[in-house]
């Protein structure tokens, strides 16, 4: 991949996606439209995800729960937003053991029914409240277009369902759960995100107010990855998750819902991968170090010997590590250890072992460091560290670059997208001011292919006018193609 063609050019990209996570073995296709297998490698990301998004839930007084795969049609019918925006995406049961069902059973898009209805329930006073559950499961919206863990069919997630006893307690919740969103997907996933709030038509179905974090992969498309969502009373009424309040007097819950994907899989690849292949944060890459003899080992048995010597100090100190003894090539395994984005590599032979030295290689660095065995562990500690912080500074000055704050006009907006075109450039983001129409909204993407991402917290900058009737603007927005 020469990257500027590739990140400019929409097939070439996804070409390069697909083959990057086919050839680094994260998933395999199914017969199921939409629906991928994920091989352990690439189950094994979503596991260290998973692990460090649940260490925050449960630090912050959340605890899983689990809920079933079917809903009844008529609790979507409850809520007359939410049914209106999943319908379309909804597989039905219709049958079972052979007899066709009184009433058809939906695979889950989202849980807010089911939990709902369990919640009436589970909620009768003030001091059942607050009520903090997340669930992972799998969950399904048939998609129109998909593309493996960016936009599948069937995806796994986590879903936190939480009510409160009023609307300051619940909005509290739902900017804690993106805080933590941020934290996780900044610092574990190294992927830099803009938090806002998303415009009334990118909202989540029946949500009162919808907040994201937003990711820019290499090609400059953006990456809605994750979202927390105020649901107001309106889950409650449709429910009627009611409570005694302190007042005594009967009151409907407030309630929220955020939920984190597999997606988050995919943004990791498309922010940090290369021509070579698969570049994985150490954090949540299966593989931090592999070693791999070169040179003559045969005649050298005691470079095996120490290899391994190696590898068992690293084992026992917690570091992924792999010893690739097979009898391919050094060349051939420096490539395959590449291609699967091992964090680094360490390799080693008669002559280093003679010197009392290793080579390393960080997958994202070009040059080899030689450092003495001695220190192995805290060379290794101190390597897969930088190397965290650089894929970080790295993906934020490629977003930093390419966030552009002096568009001001549709015309200019145009002029942007073709010069990108024509300088095989990517044409990022765009920080412009919207007055709040929905018709405007509408014309930008009908124009330009941009689509609103989010009203940023912390704008850079605030702007005056709308970017396509130029109008008094009400917000700041990010407009970006976005996946
Ligand atoms: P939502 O419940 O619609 O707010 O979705 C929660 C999160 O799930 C979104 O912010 C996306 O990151 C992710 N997501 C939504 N749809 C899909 C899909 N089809 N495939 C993978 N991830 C998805």
């Amino acid at each position: 991949m020469k990257e500027a063609n590739v990140m400019a050019n929409e097939n070439e990209f996804t070409k390069w996606y697909i083959q990057t996570i086919q050839q680094g073995e994260l998933m395999d296709y199914t017969p199921v439209r939409g629906c991928i297998a994920f091989k352990p490698d690439g189950y094994e990301i979503w596991e260290h995800i998973q692990q460090e998004m649940d260490r925050h839930f449960k630090e912050t007084g959340h605890r899983n729960a689990y809920f079933p795969m079917l809903i009844p049609e008529s609790f979507f019918e409850k809520e007359k937003d939410h049914i209106e925006g999943f319908s379309p995406e909804l597989p039905w049961v219709t049958e079972a053991a052979g007899e066709v069902l009184e009433e058809r059973l939906a695979l889950r898009p989202t849980s807010e029914t089911m939990i709902g209805h369990l919640y009436s329930n589970w909620i009768n006073s003030y001091r059942d409240l607050p009520l903090l559950l997340n669930q992972w499961s799998n969950v399904f919206r048939w998609e129109k277009k998909t593309l493996p863990f960016i936009r599948t069919s069937e995806f796994l997630w986590q879903e936190g369902h939480t009510a409160h006893e009023c609307e300051e307690e619940a909005r509290q919740e739902t900017f804690q759960m993106l805080e933590i969103y941020k934290n996780v997907i900044e610092n574990f996933l190294a992927i830099p995100v803009y938090d806002g709030t998303k415009t009334p038509s990118e909202r989540f179905a029946g949500a009162v107010d919808t907040f994201s974090v937003e990711a820019m992969m290499k090609d400059g498309k953006a990456v809605q990855a994750g979202t927390s969502h105020y649901l107001g009373t309106k889950f409650a009424e449709a429910f009627d998750i009611k409570y005694l309040s302190r007042e005594n007097k009967h009151s409907y819950a407030h309630t929220t819902s955020w939920g984190t994907s597999t997606r988050l899989i995919g943004s990791v690849i498309m922010v940090h991968g290369d021509d070579k292949g698969l570049v994985l944060p150490p954090t949540i890459a299966p593989v931090q170090v592999v070693l791999i003899p070169v040179g003559p080992v045969k005649k050298n048995p005691q470079v095996l010997e120490k290899l391994e010597e190696m590898f068992a100090e690293l084992k026992r100190n917690g570091v992924r590590v792999r010893l690739d003894d097979s009898d391919q090539s050094p060349g051939f395994k420096f490539n395959k250890w590449e291609q699967k984005g091992a964090a680094l590599q360490i390799q080693f032979g008669p002559r280093d072992h003679q010197n009392g030295n290793f080579v390393l290689k960080s997958r994202d660095e070009e040059d080899k460091q030689t450092f003495e065995i001695t220190e192995l562990l805290s060379v290794v500690e101190e390597q897969l560290e930088a190397m965290q912080k650089r894929l970080f500074q790295k993906a934020k000055s490629f977003r930093d670059q390419n966030s552009h704050l002096d568009i001001d006009t549709l015309e200019q907006l145009k002029q942007h997208i073709k010069k990108s075109q024509e300088t095989d450039a990517v044409p990022g983001w765009i920080l412009a001011g919207w007055c709040g129409a929905e018709t405007c909204e509408q014309k930008i993407k009908d124009e330009t292919k941009f689509t609103s991402r989010n009203i940023p917290f912390n704008a850079i900058t605030k702007k005056s006018h709308c970017i396509s009737c130029g109008e008094k603007a009400a917000h700041t927005v990010w407009f970006a193609r976005a996946y």
